[in-house]
């Protein structure tokens, strides 16, 4: 048997390196010149600086792909979980946000559960969160600039606004308990360590895919390959944008999923200093300005990078206005805010600045996905669903308990594989 896997992200790696194991024939095709897809780390100054995902979330041994980076000798180390003091102006501490937060977080799920338990018409979150603001104690003062923190906040975790996601479902995903992780030598050691002993093709864009009982033709400028299956790992914009034509066309069902699942936007901008100006601190949250903070919040890199660098996020909204500017936009507008915060006197310029666009890069077309208001987590299963027993789709986009993540691409590529394995034969137990 020969498969065809269309995409070197995680779920592509994760389902080739899963059939080669198990004595399949695989290629993997793959647009881009390099490895890892959303996950891109650039080492052009010398050290590893993640540029898509950064965290293992939850590292604990029953999340596949904690597991996999011991097995394959991948370093992790762990972000420190302390409170985050959020300051204003003149670095007047606010409050703090990280134990409030959660709590929002919790009675916005609560009423989540309401909604679905009633049967409601769906709403996006933005609808309920002032009434469930009031409900948690924060000083007359502080609500308002709270409130748009917490927009800003929210934007960067879901990629998309509050007006836009789902209250319904927007909690709908399951989480991994234990510590998050960062990779200090770049996410990227993961994939190129999933990657050991495949058939990557890089720079090979597939255009289009053909499918019928014989089996499938996946076609890129340079070879049309033949196979019995393909595994499709194309990121949900670039299947929202028909980037890649199917022959025949994607069953209505398919087609109707991938157009009611959002795609989100999600941006970081990191800065290298000269050196660590900011308190010992992993996350400074800054509230400037009364108005919708651009940058909500910076991660100290120091802890596991050992580099004088802070990581910001441009969420929904303001990733689609922010990036269509130019760097020094960008970069000037979070020195300014910061040294609002911090003062002029202590933040010196940064030596080196990195900003993503990944709405504007066309392999991705978006960040990561997410439920819109009116949308159901049911259209994951759909994307998730195999066509005619030849077309098989991983990714993030199709699985439902932990799209938008890391772990979630790498099960759904070994689950997709297992497909594949199953059709070959009755074997119920993979080697991974
Ligand atoms: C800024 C940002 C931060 C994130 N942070 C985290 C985090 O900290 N933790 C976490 O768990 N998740 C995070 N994520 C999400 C995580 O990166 C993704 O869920 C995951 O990497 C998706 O993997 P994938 O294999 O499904 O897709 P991808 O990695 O996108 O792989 C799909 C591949 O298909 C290729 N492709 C596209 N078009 C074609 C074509 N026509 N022909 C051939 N190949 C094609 C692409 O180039 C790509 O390599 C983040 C994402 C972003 C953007």
């Amino acid at each position: 048997m020969r498969v065809v896997v269309i995409g070197a992200g995680v779920a592509g790696m994760a389902a080739a390196r899963t059939l080669h194991h198990n004595g399949v024939e695989v290629v993997v095709l793959e647009a881009r010149q390099r490895l890892g897809g959303r996950v891109w780390t650039d080492t052009s100054l010398g050290i590893p600086v993640d540029l898509g995902a950064s965290w293992i979330h939850g590292f604990v041994p029953e999340n596949p792909i904690a597991r996999v980076a011991e097995e394959l000798g991948v370093k992790t180390c762990p972000t420190p979980l302390e409170q985050i003091l959020l300051r204003g102006p003149g670095g007047q501490v606010l409050t703090e946000v990280g134990g409030w937060m959660f709590s929002l977080m919790g009675l916005l799920s609560m009423r989540s559960a309401e909604w679905l338990r009633e049967g409601k018409k769906d709403v996006p979150v933005s609808a309920c969160v002032e009434e469930v603001f009031e409900t948690l104690s924060v000083p007359e003062d502080l609500k308002e600039r709270l409130l748009l923190w917490t927009r800003a906040t929210f934007a960067n975790y879901m990629a998309a606004e509050m007006d836009e996601v789902s209250l319904k479902y927007f909690d709908d995903d399951e989480e991994f308990p234990g510590e998050h992780r960062v990779f200090p030598e770049g996410a990227i050691q993961l994939v190129e360590r999933l990657a050991e002993g495949l058939d990557v093709r890089l720079g090979h864009a597939v255009s289009a895919v053909e499918y019928d009982g014989d089996g499938v033709r996946v076609i890129c400028a340079q070879e049309v390959f033949r196979a019995d299956a393909a595994i499709v790992t194309l990121p949900l914009g670039v299947l929202k944008a028909g980037a890649v034509t199917f022959d025949p066309p994607l069953p209505d069902w398919k087609q109707k999923a991938i157009q009611r699942l959002g795609m989100g936007s999600l941006d970081k901008v990191i800065l290298r200093f000269p050196r660590q100006w900011w308190p010992d601190e992993a996350v400074l949250a800054i509230q400037p300005t009364d108005e919708l903070p651009v940058f909500s919040s910076f991660i100290s890199l120091t802890h596991c990078f050992d580099e004088p660098m802070l990581m910001t996020f441009l969420g929904g909204q303001r990733a689609r206005v922010w990036t269509r500017r130019p760097n020094e936009e960008i970069v000037a507008r979070a020195i300014q805010d910061l040294r609002t915060v911090f003062g002029a006197e202590q933040v010196p310029d940064p030596t080196d600045v990195f900003v993503t666009r990944w709405d504007h890069d066309i392999f991705s077309r978006g960040a990561y996905s997410f439920v819109p208001a009116g949308g159901t987590p049911e259209d994951f299963e759909q994307l998730a669903k195999p066509v005619n027993d030849r077309l098989f789709f991983a990714g993030e986009a199709t699985i439902r308990p932990y799209y938008g993540t890391l772990h979630g691409a790498y099960v759904s590529g070994l689950r997709e594989a297992e497909r594949v394995l199953a059709l070959l034969t009755d074997r119920t137990a993979v080697s991974v």
